[in-house]
């Protein structure tokens, strides 16, 4: 008899974007004459830059052509996008990583996904309070917790970000062997400062942990001060893998193409406590389960290391910069406090009400659409996610028919 994986049946049911998918076609089915405008989801809207348009097309022809064309690539991806990655990513910022040691991949939502199959069943996991859910999904797949009870899974260590600690989580009391961190942040757009980042490092290197840094929207950082890479940090070579995605930072959710840095010095520990190289277990995994980024797209990532492809896309995160600072700028002078917006396209609104309660005012009275802070977590009850990826006249609009609604 086939069996199933029972952890699976642990999974809380995420209704939150099917539920706010129902209440927006119920809306525009009572209201037919009323365009809904959507700040809800964090998927872009402006189109690929010209750059990488061009070297994906000259990539495509290549593939058509005798002398040209290419099978199967390397699973870690090419060197000359490994390469590019390197050096402008990272020692262009003091952050000592190789070319060998970024692995190209298709997301860094599968990434982010499939890093936790290298660690024991049994470690004890630090997840963010609101989280990008994929971290804890993935955990309760493989069974590293218990059940999910008062909206929070046995076993996990809730890191909690909130207006005290001004959403950058503290170190935990109790001891933890992996830690999630994601900065700027999904859903509250916080940064961590350096200061904090080393705090994280020096515990993690203290306690043997590991950090698992997801820096999927490093590209909207413009405070100088910030750390965009967790290994400015020193040290942090030994104790951290870091996520990056071209999604935000290009365009690239249609197109896929994202990168995991695993530095040859990053380590675990087997049951003996023999430190293992995190990068040789993680090349292995790649090798056996992926088969790499299709050519094309490889090259179109390639071409945002170019002169004209980075001040393409710098003009396209500019834009939702933009359109951040005018959320932002427009929630504080109604009154509401707000964190993000200005180094990335979130923007976590207090709400002062239950978020699903402001949804549906925002909703019915705005025909507006963000996302409630609650189906993030339990810290996030009481807060709303406004998402700056739309067009600058939606997001005009949308906010000339909040502040009527809330004014
Ligand atoms: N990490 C975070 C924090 C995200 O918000 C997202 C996408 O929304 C991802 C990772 C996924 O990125 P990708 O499109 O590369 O899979």
């Amino acid at each position: 008899m086939i069996r199933i994986n029972e952890h699976y049946s642990k999974l809380a049911a995420s209704y939150l974007f099917a539920d706010i998918a129902r209440r927006v076609a119920k809306f525009e089915k009572d209201n037919p004459d009323r365009k809904v405008i959507k700040l809800g989801i964090g998927d872009v809207t402006r189109p690929l830059a010209p750059a990488c348009v061009e070297a994906f097309r000259t990539a495509v022809e290549e593939m058509g052509r005798d002398d040209a064309f290419r099978g199967y690539g390397p699973e870690q991806g090419y060197e000359f996008l490994r390469e590019a990655v390197a050096a402008n990513d990272y020692r262009a910022v003091g952050a000592g990583v190789s070319a060998d040691e970024v692995f190209i991949s298709d997301g860094a939502k599968c990434d982010t996904a499939n890093i936790q199959e290298l660690f024991a069943p049994d470690i004890r996991i630090a997840v963010p309070d609101p989280v990008y859910p994929v971290y804890v999904d993935t955990n309760v797949m493989a069974g590293r917790t218990g059940a999910f009870e008062n909206g929070r899974y046995g076993g996990l260590v809730y890191l909690e970000s909130t207006e005290q600690n001004n959403y950058v989580p503290d170190i935990p009391s109790e001891p933890v062997d992996l830690i999630y961190l994601c900065f700027p942040n999904n859903p509250t757009g916080a940064c961590a400062t350096m200061q904090q980042l080393k705090r994280w490092v020096k515990y993690a290197r203290e306690t043997k942990a590991l950090i698992l840094f997801d820096a999927a929207y490093e590209a909207f950082i413009r405070d100088e001060s910030l750390p965009r890479s967790i290994y400015q940090i020193d040290g942090a070579r030994e104790v951290a893998i870091e996520f990056r995605s071209f999604s935000k930072t290009a365009g690239f959710t249609g197109t896929r193409c994202a990168f995991t840095v695993v530095p040859k010095t990053c380590i675990a520990y087997d049951s003996n406590g023999n430190p293992r190289p995190l990068h040789a277990m993680w090349n292995r995994r790649h090798a056996t389960k992926f088969n790499g980024v299709s050519y094309p797209v490889q090259r179109a990532a390639e071409a945002i290391y170019t002169r004209e492809g980075c001040v393409q896309v710098r003009e396209i995160i500019d834009y939702y910069l933009r359109n951040a600072c005018l959320i932002r700028e427009k929630m504080l002078s109604l009154g509401y406090h707000c964190v993000g917006g200005d180094n990335s396209p979130y923007i976590w609104v207090k709400t002062g009400t239950d978020s699903w309660e402001f949804f549906d005012r925002l909703l019915n009275e705005a025909a507006v659409v963000c996302t409630p802070g609650s189906g993030f977590g339990r810290c996030g009850s009481g807060y709303l996610r406004i998402s700056a990826f739309n067009h600058l006249e939606a997001v005009k609009e949308a906010l000339e028919r909040i502040e009527k609604v809330l004014a």
